[in-house]
């Protein structure tokens, strides 16, 4: 019977196991992981840190025996062809989906400093936010914004040290509108945070300063590790019946993608890839953040190369477009924009910009 083994039971893990059984998989389902089953992870920085009541469970308990996936809490600690190795146990197996994750990085600093990845980090972090707590929040991406949200709601007094626009590569022109209002809600200080920062008006630091992907079990396996464990566009690695999705790993001559849908996206395709079906064409990247009272959300590609060009419309939502063909948009507060977006890209639907622009016309009469 053949074997799959899969390191790392979250968003892009346990995507496999739910994948692989769903297309008719009949072999074995491992999910090794050092959690009490497979949590998500978004809700960390949001809902999670104002309210703990929040379910963060992928599945119900029983999903893992209706699905015949076992879960083994456990650490793996080395790996190669066929073979895992955990803190205390070896397991043999056909395929090896390697979906660890990325481990946050972190500033040294004179004050405690926090970062969140995890369950046990944000119970952490919450723990120590409370009313009237002073804190500053160091980073430039979407978690700095998220995490500010969060700590004003509880009462902090919050400062974020931001050496630019956060997300601009993922929200575009969207992201300055967004910028904005975090300067209204919370103090902004334009720079990055150093050693040289005088932090005795701050009770502690909480960074948000990015992520390293989490290689370390796969060191000596015989995968190249190149920022990310280096996979092809099935999510192969160089040794055959290796794989690495999510997070962790980067796809030969792309930048590294680390967002949730990149970890189910990348999930689905080593489905078929293991499956030995066709895969159908890949869907554009989506990415969202809550910040602020705000959703704001983006499909594809909102920075416009040298050729293409942008379209506004109202303004919170913009295309960006190359012809007649939409490459990507950016919205906040409209989720039918992204949702129109989304088709247009993916059934390659002709849009005139003038229309694009013009709000009169409703967003979805342009994806018939
Ligand atoms: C707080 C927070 C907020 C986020 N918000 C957003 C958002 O708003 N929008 C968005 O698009 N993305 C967001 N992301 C990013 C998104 O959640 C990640 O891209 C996604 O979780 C990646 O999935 P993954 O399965 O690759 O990695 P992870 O979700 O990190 O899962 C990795 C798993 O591997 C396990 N593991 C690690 N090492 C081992 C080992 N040696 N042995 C066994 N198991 C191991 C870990 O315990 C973990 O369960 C956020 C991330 C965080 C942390």
């Amino acid at each position: 019977m053949p074997n799959t083994l899969i390191i790392g039971g979250s968003v892009a893990g346990f995507s496999v196991a739910a994948g692989l059984r769903e297309a008719g998989y009949t072999g074995k389902i491992t999910i090794i992981d050092p959690h009490h089953t497979a949590l998500d992870r978004p809700p960390l920085s949001t809902e999670y840190l104002i309210d703990d009541d929040v379910d963060l469970a992928l599945a119900p308990p029983e999903w893992f025996a209706e699905h015949a996936v076992t879960w083994v809490q456990d650490t793996a600690v080395e790996l190669g062809q066929g073979f895992v190795q955990t803190r205390t146990q070896r397991f043999e197996a056909d395929h090896i989906v390697i979906a660890t994750g990325a481990v946050p990085k972190t500033l040294e600093l004179d004050k405690p400093v926090y970062t969140l990845r995890n369950l046990a980090d944000a119970k952490h972090l919450r723990a120590a936010l409370r009313p009237g707590t002073k804190i500053a929040i160091a980073g430039g991406g979407l978690l700095a914004p998220e995490l500010a949200t969060s700590a004003k709601a509880l009462g902090a007094d919050v400062t974020v040290f931001t050496p630019q626009v956060p997300a601009v590569e993922v929200f575009g022109e969207l992201a300055e509108t967004l910028y904005q209002t975090m300067t209204e809600e919370v103090v902004v200080v334009p720079r990055r945070l150093t050693i040289d920062e005088d932090l005795t008006r701050f009770d502690f630091v909480v960074a948000a300063v990015g992520i390293d992907p989490a290689v370390d079990v796969a060191l000596g396996s015989g995968v190249t590790i190149d920022d990310g464990i280096v996979v092809d566009e099935h999510y192969r690695t160089e040794v055959e019946g290796i794989y690495a999705i999510g997070d962790v790993c980067r796809i030969q001559g792309q930048p590294r993608q680390d967002h949730w849908d990149h970890g189910r996206a990348s999930a689905a395709r080593v489905v078929h890839t293991i499956m030995g079906t066709k895969p159908e064409a890949p869907t554009p990247q989506w990415v969202w953040s809550d910040q602020f009272g705000h959703d704001v959300q983006a499909v594809g590609r909102v920075v416009p190369h040298a050729h293409e060009h942008l379209v506004h419309r109202g303004e919170h939502a913009i295309f960006v477009v190359d012809g007649d063909q939409v490459i990507g948009a950016a919205a906040i507060d409209d989720h039918m924009v992204i949702r129109a977006a989304t088709r247009m890209i993916t059934r390659g639907i002709s849009v005139d910009p003038a229309q694009l622009a013009d709000t009169d016309i409703p967003i979805r009469r342009l994806t018939r």
